[in-house]
């Protein structure tokens, strides 16, 4: 099947309320470009040069999301650009995120990750300390960001009884904080292989790859 018709299947059985983003990491523009005259307009990438040099090519009505690790020293790449940061782990991120944002007279939007799965690959804060973040004065001193909700990465396992239990969790964190942070608004979880699920857990945002793009080489 081509790109277009695997993104009109994905569309159409997923609720209005759950934002698609079309996780194009590795991918060659080309690609890209097929699913953008499908009417794409939020892609996702996991390195930081790879997503500037596709911004660079392609249409600037395109909203670029940031769902890799970042590297303190790369933000300033794109910090002109990003229209979200899904991937943020502490604070020390956050405060540079900040400061490449002021300089390009912006405000970043961004989203914490939380460590849901039961692996030690994948980064993400424990529910705690992003409680003690959003209620830090340093914090609030922040004017050049907002964190506007959470994002998680489940276990990758066959055993969806757990992958849900991680869901439900971070479900359960979300709505917690949002109850005192009212700016909360997204919860980025789910991928190709468990979006469903994620759907059902209360996910709002999902992070799509191989489902569109077919399988990749590498990453
Ligand atoms: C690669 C990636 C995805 C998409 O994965 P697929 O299984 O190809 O859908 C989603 N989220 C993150 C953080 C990724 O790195």
């Amino acid at each position: 099947m081509s790109i277009k018709d695997n993104l009109q299947n994905i569309k159409s059985g997923i609720p209005e309320h759950v934002t698609l983003v079309a996780v194009s990491k590795t991918k060659p523009v080309s690609d890209l470009m097929e699913a953008y005259d499908a009417g794409q307009r939020i892609f996702g990438e996991n390195k930081i040069q790879e997503m500037v040099e596709k911004y660079e090519q392609m249409p600037k009505d395109i909203q670029w999301h940031m769902i890799g690790h970042v590297q303190r020293n790369k933000v300033k790449y794109m910090a002109e650009f990003v229209s979200l940061i899904h991937g943020v782990d502490s604070f020390k991120l956050l405060k540079e995120i900040n400061k490449q944002a002021k300089k390009y007279d912006r405000v970043i939007n961004c989203l914490l990750q939380i460590k849901i799965a039961d692996e030690d690959s994948k980064f993400g804060m424990s529910a705690n300390d992003a409680t003690t973040l959003l209620h830090s004065d340093e914090f609030s001193e922040l004017k050049n960001i907002e964190i506007v909700g959470l994002m998680g990465m489940a276990t990758f396992t066959d055993n969806m009884a757990q992958v849900e239990n991680e869901f439900r969790f971070l479900k359960t964190t979300f709505d917690k904080l949002k109850t005192q942070n009212s700016e909360l608004k997204i919860l980025s979880m789910g991928m190709s292989g468990d979006y469903k699920l994620a759907i059902e857990c209360g996910s709002t945002m999902i992070r799509v790859g191989s489902s569109i793009f077919g399988a990749r080489n590498y990453h």
